[in-house]
């Protein structure tokens, strides 16, 4: 083999050969354009070599492969690679030698990107234009034609194709990523994502720094219609565009947009491209593309194939992107839904939109009702009419949402989602169905400038305020506040804990001895219920008794006390104190709740207490809620033969007359009224005007939370002889009871 192969030089090209294998192919560090001379002529050989040897094109020197015959060349090509340019004589061993083996390159070895310049010594054995098209042959010249200069000029320009053509192959690869990566990219952003990858995908092409923006209609649900086509990517020059309307382009720019959005075809002028992107939906998709410098036809060519190859990807982007649609927009009004308000809402926590956003809920009042009387057909027409409001009045500025069935989310500058604003929207009624519908709404809103939370908690929290608005007023608002959160969640975890608490039987039950202040006799007591946590903290009654009303608890708890106090009753009564009374505080819940009657029957019952020693200490403001209701049980108890009494009196003050009508037995002074009996003061007089208001109406008087002698002097010269404090005792457990009970 005589060839001469620059094995030093090729060896460098291995070294310095990047690993990653993602490296576009024009911008490899290849040292020399590696040009392969296949010529029966010795002299070809060092003439091209002389000519060429001192040439540089793009920074890189060119390195030679030598062959002399065909023959020789099939072999050399067999095993090199890179090689840019093939200067090839066309007759050799046979008159067509030379275009035998430009079949074998293109079709045997399968190479398409090395560049083929033919060379004859006689004219008349040029090959058909076709084989010429056929074979991808860059040009054909008569040794004699190629002087240096045009040996320069055909091989410079056949570098710049071959880098071309490379950097298209590899960018092809970089598009097989895009449209393999696009399903995941889809999840994210959609098509801006796949815009932003097109248009590096461009850049790395042409290998330049091309700039540019892609322009697509934004359409997000079938039902709207065409959309204006917006910027959705951008490269750093055109950054400013972004989001920005075709229309609001200076038309220099939007003109070539506009003229290729019309063809639906690429328009290629002097430095500035437009690509149109073809697709089966038939979705405009449009590059704009400057490049800085004209683009020859072969650019344009590759451009071209760039775009057929981007379309297939499109198609598959804008199938996953409808997919996308669905998972993230309502489908019945258009409007985005929980999932897209939480990311907008994540979004917004990060950025400094923060500091001046609110979030609100708008909940429309009475919706089911509506949905049951008129028809769930009736109340989608009229969910979509509110979306159309709403949108009408804050799409543009706000993000708007449908998180719930009834339940609108509204996501913007405070001084937009505000109370006012969103409300007076429901004062004009709604055409639903050619019907005029008055509606209202309550909304609960949250301010997030110093909200620190993320936003699916931000969500609730607005949701808490919601509901608080909810309780309050229909037709209202509120905001949530930090207290109003803590109070809940603690709330929600309290009801968690107390509810085991209960199963596990770990509430029990304390006595508190009531007193004959006359002659220090013990008349009864009242049970009062306890919670000692596993970590042996006590949770005050004050704190729980609440939540077991707020959830319904308090109706199995009350039972159970109800019971457990019965059973302590019967077993004090087994101890000798027959004379002993129970008072038991009974909840407005479980008072009126349908089988309040039936449990007390059954304590009764299984207990067998005998029930004038049953006392049930019902509250004042209870007393109030409903009088028929109340009228009725407080019978039928009296019959049953227990004593009621009105515990925590004068705070919720009644009527008197109302007090009248109710068959009590018992009034009970408020400790705040006690507290109040203070030496050198003239104070006590409400405690003294309930004394003689339970007087005149007949009722007995205990007086709570007597804590000194003086208190109970006083009440004493009141005429109030009954009482129960500190000053006597502490509530106490049963068998500190039993204990106290025995000494005295
Ligand atoms: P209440 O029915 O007014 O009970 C009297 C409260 O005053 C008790 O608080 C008792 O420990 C406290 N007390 C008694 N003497 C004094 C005193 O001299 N000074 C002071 N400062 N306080 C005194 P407790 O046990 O924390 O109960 C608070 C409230 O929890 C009760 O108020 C009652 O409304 C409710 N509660 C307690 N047990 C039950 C129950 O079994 N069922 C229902 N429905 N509510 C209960
Ligand atoms: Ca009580
Ligand atoms: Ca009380």
């Amino acid at each position: 083999m005589n060839s001469t192969i620059h094995s030093s030089e090729d060896d460098l090209v291995f070294l310095d050969e990047p690993d990653s294998e993602e490296a576009s192919v024009a911008s490899k560090p290849m040292q020399t354009w590696r040009i392969m001379i296949i010529d029966d002529d010795p002299d070809v050989h060092s003439a091209t070599t002389f000519a060429l040897g001192s040439l540089e094109i793009q920074h890189r020197a060119l390195s030679f492969l030598h062959a002399y015959s065909a023959a020789e060349a099939r072999d050399i090509l067999q095993t090199e690679t890179d090689i840019a340019i093939i200067l090839l004589d066309v007759v050799m061993e046979q008159e067509d030698a030379g275009l035998q083996l430009v079949s074998y390159i293109r079709k045997t070895l399968g190479l398409t990107d090395v560049r083929i310049i033919l060379r004859t010594g006689q004219p008349g054995y040029a090959p058909e234009i076709d084989a010429i098209r056929d074979y991808d042959i860059n040009d054909y010249k008569t040794k004699s034609e190629l002087t240096r200069t045009k040996l320069y000029t055909a091989v410079t320009s056949a570098i710049r194709s071959y880098e071309q053509i490379c950097a298209i192959s590899a960018s092809r690869r970089g598009l097989e990523m895009i449209i393999h990566a696009s399903t995941e990219l889809m999840a994210l952003q959609g098509l801006q994502n796949f815009a932003a990858g097109v248009l590096v995908q461009v850049s790395g092409l042409l290998g330049l720094n091309t700039e540019g923006f892609v322009c697509a209609r934004q359409t997000p649900v079938e039902q709207q219609d065409e959309g204006e086509l917006f910027v959705i990517a951008a490269t750093t020059l055109y950054e400013g565009k972004l989001n920005q309307s075709l229309s609001q382009l200076d038309t220099a720019t939007s003109s070539i947009v506009t003229r290729s959005l019309a063809l639906r075809q690429s328009v290629f002028e002097a430095d500035i491209t437009a690509l149109y992107f073809n697709n089966v939906a038939q979705k405009d998709f449009t590059l704009y593309l400057n490049s800085g410098l004209h683009l020859n036809d072969m650019d344009n060519r590759l451009l071209s194939v760039f775009c057929g190859n981007v379309s297939v990807g499109l198609d598959n982007v804008m199938l996953t992107s409808r997919l996308h649609n669905y998972a993230f927009y309502d489908p019945l009004t258009g409007l985005a839904n929980r999932l897209k308000l939480l990311q907008t809402l994540n979004e917004t926590l990060l950025t400094s939109l923060k500091s001046h956003s609110a979030l609100s809920l708008i909940d429309i009042d009475h919706f089911a009702e509506t949905n049951d009387a008129l028809g769930h057909q009736f109340g989608d027409l009229l969910l979509y009419s509110v979306a159309q409001r709403l949108s009408n009045t804050f799409g543009e500025h706000c993000q708007l949402a449908r998180v719930g069935s009834d339940t609108f989310a509204l996501l913007g500058e405070d001084n937009l989602v505000c109370p006012d604003k969103i409300l007076t929207l429901f004062n004009a009624p709604f055409d639903v169905d050619q019907q005029e519908v008055q509606l209202s709404a309550t909304i609960g809103l949250i301010k997030l400038d110093e909200y620190d939370g993320d936003g699916s908690e931000a969500l609730k929290d607005t949701n808490i305020a919601l509901k608080r608005a909810k309780m309050n007023r229909r037709g209202g608002y509120e905001y949530f506040t930090r207290s109003m959160g803590v109070e809940i969640r603690e709330r929600v975890l309290l009801m968690h804990a107390l509810r085991a608490a209960f199963e596990h039987e770990k509430l029990f039950l304390v006595f508190q001895p009531q007193i004959d202040m006359r002659d220090g006799r013990v008349t009864g007591a009242e049970a009062l219920l306890r919670w000692k946590t596993d970590d042996g903290r006590f949770i005050p009654p004050d704190q729980f008794i609440p939540i077991a009303e707020y959830s319904g608890l308090i109706v199995d708890i009350g039972e159970w006390v109800l019971r457990t106090a019965c059973f302590e009753l019967v077993h004090l009564r087994s101890l000798g104190y027959t004379d002993f009374q129970m008072a038991i505080n009974v909840s407005q819940v479980q008072f009126s709740h349908p089988l309040f009657m039936q449990s007390l029957n059954k304590a009764l019952e299984d207990t067998k207490v005998p029930p004038h020693f049953v006392e049930l200490e019902i509250t004042e403001s209870m007393a109030m809620k409903d009088p028929e209701l109340l009228i009725k049980t407080l019978q039928q108890i009296k019959q049953l033969g227990m004593s009621v009494s009105i515990d925590d009196f004068g705070t919720g003050f009644s009527s008197l007359s109302h007090l009248q009508k109710l068959d009590v037995d018992k009034l009970k002074i408020d400790r705040a009224f006690v507290n109040e009996i203070q030496k050198n003061s003239s104070e006590g007089s409400i405690a003294k005007m309930i004394v003689q208001l339970g007087q005149n109406l007949g009722l007995s008087i205990i007086a709570e939370g007597v804590e000194s002698e003086m208190q109970a002097n006083t009440l004493l010269s009141y005429d109030c002889h009954i009482a129960q404090g500190y000053l006597y005792s502490k509530p106490l457990t049963r068998d500190d009871l039993h204990a106290w009970l025995a000494t005295r």
